[in-house]
């Protein structure tokens, strides 16, 4: 039987833990934990069964439900030497893949086999994202630093802080900040369509990369006029716009909404922005009769568990009964969710239900999900979070 490095610490799972690891899955969840014993926080630790049998190289976490995260299934003496490598792989996946932007997804943890670690190119910065408490180690940040600066020479690299991600692992608060440069400005470019980017405001690293490819599948079929329902910085309506006589868009947000409004003179097109509560405008829009060619529907994460999955739902079928009942015969929905707790089927399902109740007869012209450099992993489901459905709605 093959021997566990000396020098790692070691993690023994349960029997369902070790079967969850062999169907290939990356986690192994604090339950399926049997010894821990001495174990830092955060360490890149072996994986054994029950019985001692090494499965593989994980990162620990003593403070998240998912306490091991695979990292390979071989022993792993060197991390910082498999980053590097790890680093590698994740631009060259992209080379072929990624077309026609400068701002895109350059790591996604998991997916590129480094879980808790996110990277998000936009043009001449790099923001970086840790979810997990291995990433917090001071020579694994400079590893990091050094291995993309090397590669891909950014003028700067930001880390955004979420707050809850490093209560929930345990780690001390820290801000936002430069990691490397200066510059925390700069303009990015999707589809041919510009962007200010500022990397330390605004919602995710700053932008909704995992839309990208839909952006432009959304121009394809926009027509008429256009209403973009969860706007956030303008993108769907910036992308509309050129193939619309009209696009009035909506949000909550006023940060989001200045930013869209700059967007808009940058690309120098007209949209109208309001600030709104969805939910209450498109009421109030059904209610006076008002009616549009293309809808686009990207609201906020309504699932963020299992739990809240049928309050979730409702919340889906409500827009998606608004928006059919709002489209002239011939319109055009572009309806997403980017909740993993609602299933492609689910959404479908929700879909079909808003269809029969707005009576409107609703053809599927794609089934689309996230952008590629945001990669699915196919035995971690979780990876899949995206659904964007476009379709023709006719009476
Ligand atoms: N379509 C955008 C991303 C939308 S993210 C893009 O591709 O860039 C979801 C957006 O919904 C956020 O901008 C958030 O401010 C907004 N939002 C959340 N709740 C809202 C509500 N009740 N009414 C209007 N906007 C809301």
């Amino acid at each position: 039987m093959p021997q566990p490095p000396p020098n790692l610490p070691t993690v023994k799972v349960s029997p369902r833990g070790a079967t969850r690891l062999n169907n290939g899955h990356f986690w192994v969840y604090r339950s399926d934990i049997v010894t821990t014993d001495g174990v830092p926080p955060g360490s890149v630790v072996t994986v054994t069964d029950h019985r001692g049998k090494p499965l593989g190289s994980a990162l620990y976490s003593s403070s998240s439900q998912i306490a091991i995260r695979m990292i390979s299934r071989e022993p792993v003496p060197d991390f910082p030497a498999l980053l590097r490598l790890r680093v590698a792989d994740a631009i060259a996946y992209r080379e072929p893949i990624v077309r026609d932007t400068d701002a895109y997804r350059l790591i996604f943890s998991e997916a590129d086999f480094l879980p808790g670690l996110i990277v998000d190119r936009y043009r001449d910065i790099l923001s970086l994202q840790i979810l997990t408490q291995a990433w917090d180690s001071d020579p694994l940040r400079q590893t990091l630093i050094s291995e993309l600066t090397t590669r891909l020479n950014p003028d700067s690299i930001v880390e955004r802080v979420d707050p809850r991600v490093r209560e929930l692992e345990n780690l001390p608060a820290r801000a936002s900040g430069l990691l490397h440069g200066s510059k925390t400005a700069t303009i990015f470019n999707m589809n041919g369509v510009q962007f200010h980017y500022d990397a330390l405001e605004g919602q995710k690293t700053g932008a909704f990369l995992d839309q990208r490819e839909n952006y432009a599948a959304a121009a394809q079929y926009a027509h008429g006029e256009a209403l973009d329902v969860f706007c956030y910085q303008g993108a769907f309506a910036l992308h509309l716009a050129p193939r619309c006589s009209h696009v009035t868009a909506i949000d909550s947000s006023r940060p989001a909404l200045e930013v869209a409004d700059q967007n808009a003179t940058l690309n120098h097109r007209e949209i109208e922005w309001i600030e709104a509560n969805a939910f209450d405008l498109l009421k109030d829009y059904a209610a006076s009769g008002q009616q549009y060619d293309t809808i686009v529907l990207d609201p906020p994460a309504f699932a963020k568990s299992k739990r809240d999955l049928d309050a979730a739902m409702r919340g889906y079928k409500e827009l998606n009964l608004r928006a059919l009942k709002m489209l002239r015969p011939g319109g055009i929905l572009m309806t997403c969710s980017c909740s993993y707790h609602v299933s492609q089927l689910n959404f479908l399902e929700m879909l079909a239900s808003a269809a029969l109740d707005a009576h409107k007869t609703v053809r599927i012209l794609e089934l689309r999900g996230q952008s590629r450099d945001h990669p699915i992993l196919l035995n971690v489901p979780e990876t899949a979070y995206l659904k964007c459905v476009i379709a023709h709605v006719s009476n």
